[in-house]
């Protein structure tokens, strides 16, 4: 599997992602772990296959996903990524603060509309 090691994927355009698998945790979960880790460097292209049936998340419709009775047997699943050329911006946990003061994180949402 790909990691986000390494701050740029060099030479490489696009990179495609298979399983012959149909189960959700195998793919759509992979994909948007991808483009989740991955961020602004990576995205999620149309694969060209129009015939089957779309990834099955809300961030996964660009995938294709081929049910069995499709496929005629266990079905699988494609994924293709376009590589943008940006920098991955890696999301490292927050630096530690001196555990002087404890500021509150952000604004808290308001109890309640009208
Ligand atoms: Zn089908």
């Amino acid at each position: 599997m790909i990691e986000a090691k390494d701050s740029t994927l060099p030479n490489l355009k696009y990179l495609s992602y298979s399983t012959c698998s149909i189960l959700q945790e195998e793919n759509e979960k992979i994909v948007e772990n991808i483009l989740e880790e991955f961020g602004k460097s990576i995205k999620l292209v149309k694969t060209g296959i129009e015939e089957y049936h779309s990834g099955n998340t809300e961030n996964t419709t660009k995938c294709v996903r081929v049910c069995p009775k499709c496929s005629g047997d266990q079905g699988f699943f494609v994924a293709l990524f376009k590589l943008t050329g940006k920098k991955i911006e890696k999301k490292e946990k927050p630096a530690p603060v001196p555990k002087k003061e404890k500021k509150p994180k952000g604004k808290k949402p308001q109890g309640k509309k009208p």
